[in-house]
C-alpha cells in the first residue's frame, strides 16, 4: 500500500477514546481536525459485509423509510489497534471488528461540512 501523498489525508495525531466512548479524533497535516463517533464509524464500516448491506439498503428505499425504526443500542468500541501506519481497526461493542479504516478513507468520511463538500459532493448529489 503506497503512503498517502495528499497532506489532507496524512494524520499527525490520532486518538481513540475507547474508555469514554467519545469516538475518534484525528489531526491532519493540513491543520484540519476530525471527530468521529463510534456509531458513525460503525455505520460507515468499510468491510465487504457492511458495504454489501449498505448497498442493499440503498436499493430498497421504501423499507428504509419505516416511520418506526427499530431501537438500536448505541455502539461503542471495545478496543482499537493501528494497522501499519496507514489505518486503524476498531473492535466494536456489537462484536464487529473486520472493518479497517484507512486514514485516506477517514478523511473522506470526516463528518464536518467542509469535508462533506470537498470529498463527498458527488455522492451527495446522487442521493438527493
Ligand atoms: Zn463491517
Ligand atoms: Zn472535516
Amino acid at each position: 500500500m503506497p503512503l498517502p501523498i495528499d497532506s489532507r489525508k496524512k494524520p499527525t495525531d490520532v486518538k481513540v477514546f475507547v474508555t469514554t466512548g467519545e469516538g475518534v479524533a484525528i489531526a491532519w497535516s493540513d491543520g484540519h481536525a476530525s471527530r468521529y463517533t463510534f456509531p458513525y464509524l460503525r455505520d460507515e464500516c468499510p468491510c465487504a459485509t457492511c458495504r454489501d448491506e449498505r448497498e442493499k439498503k440503498a436499493q430498497d428505499k421504501p423499507a428504509a423509510a419505516n416511520p418506526l425504526p427499530m431501537f438500536k443500542p448505541r455502539v461503542t468500541a471495545k478496543s482499537a489497534t493501528s494497522v501499519g501506519n496507514y489505518a486503524i481497526q476498531i473492535q466494536f461493542s456489537d462484536g464487529h471488528s473486520t472493518g479497517i479504516y484507512s486514514f485516506d478513507a477517514l478523511r473522506e468520511l470526516c463528518p464536518c461540512e467542509a469535508c462533506a463538500k470537498e470529498f463527498r459532493h458527488a455522492a451527495k448529489e446522487t442521493t438527493a
